[in-house]
């Protein structure tokens, strides 16, 4: 199939693309996920923006302990060493495992976090960090916690004429320990259940479980799975409602191995 047609701007600063969002059109970034929902015609806007000019929309900045990430920044750069320190070793493990190489080329940090379905990687490992999503609207910035970012399947806590500009996540200290445990039936496809484990030191460590077709579950205190993962990894899995048996079998493997690994670098 073909797209149902629809108006192409490529707006050259922020002002202008939040501008069209307010006019109705689609943000596009990579063009993974929306490329194939348009031509199957699952959406069908009169216009979108391609936001891939925008001065800054990829790319990676620090600043007094934050680390920026623009929304356009590619799961590549992510892989490749863009974000700097231990925080940027932790995201290029988890970029270098999404789909593939291709795909990673173009697909972006925001567009897969914007785009919020629950099997999606950064959906799954993002909540983990004390970071937020950097919204602007008409009306300027705001911060999103990135734990209350994605709400649903494909429902996030942007509002319609909002574009997700950046990421900003705490840069870690060289110890922090982390775990992430990823099931796929083969490498690069879609999670069935991801699990992951942030021990900062210092801090209440923190765990998130995803890829089970609603919003991720952020645990903001992972203490009990760090001190019982067995036991505590059954009673997160059984309480999530309506897991099958399989699926609940995964995420609790999931956890215990996510919270096996940041054990076994203690
Ligand atoms: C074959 C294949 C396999 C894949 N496997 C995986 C996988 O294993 N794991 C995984 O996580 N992902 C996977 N993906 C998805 C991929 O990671 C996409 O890059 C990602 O989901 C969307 O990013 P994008 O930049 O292409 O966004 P787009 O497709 O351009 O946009 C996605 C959605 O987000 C909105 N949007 C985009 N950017 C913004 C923004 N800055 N502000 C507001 N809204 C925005 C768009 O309007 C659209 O609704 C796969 C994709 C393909 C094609």
């Amino acid at each position: 199939m073909k797209p149902a047609p629809f108006t192409y701007s490529r707006p050259a600063d922020w002002g202008a693309a939040v501008a069209l969002l307010q006019s109705g059109a689609r943000p596009v970034a990579g063009g993974q996920s929306i490329g194939p929902m348009l031509n199957l015609r699952v959406v069908q806007p009169d216009a979108v923006a391609d936001l891939r000019h925008l001065p800054g929309f990829g790319g990676v900045a620090l600043s007094g302990g934050l680390c920026r990430i623009g929304a356009g920044t590619t799961h590549a750069a992510i892989e490749d060493d863009a974000v700097p320190g231990r925080l940027g070793e932790i995201l290029a493990g988890v970029a270098r495992r999404i789909a593939y190489r291709p795909v990673r080329n173009r697909g972006t940090i925001g567009g897969s976090l914007a785009h919020a379905d629950p099997a999606a990687d950064w959906v799954a490992v993002l909540p983990a960090f004390r970071g937020s999503a950097v919204a602007l609207g008409p009306g300027g910035e705001r911060r999103i916690a990135l734990a209350d970012f994605v709400m649903g399947l494909m429902e996030t806590a942007l509002r319609p004429d909002e574009v997700l500009r950046a990421i900003e996540l705490p840069t870690l200290p060289a110890e922090t320990r982390w775990g992430h445990w990823k099931f796929c039936r083969k490498p690069g496809e879609f999670s069935k259940a991801t699990a992951c484990v942030l021990a900062v030191p210092g801090e209440v460590p923190r765990a998130v479980l995803a890829a089970l077709d609603e919003a991720p579950l952020v645990i903001s205190d992972a203490s009990a799975l760090l001190a019982a993962p067995e036991a505590e990894a059954a009673r997160i899995a059984n309480a999530v409602p309506g897991l099958s048996p399989w699926r609940a079998a995964l995420a609790r493997t999931a956890l215990k191995r996510a919270a096996a690994m940041v054990l076994e670098t203690a």
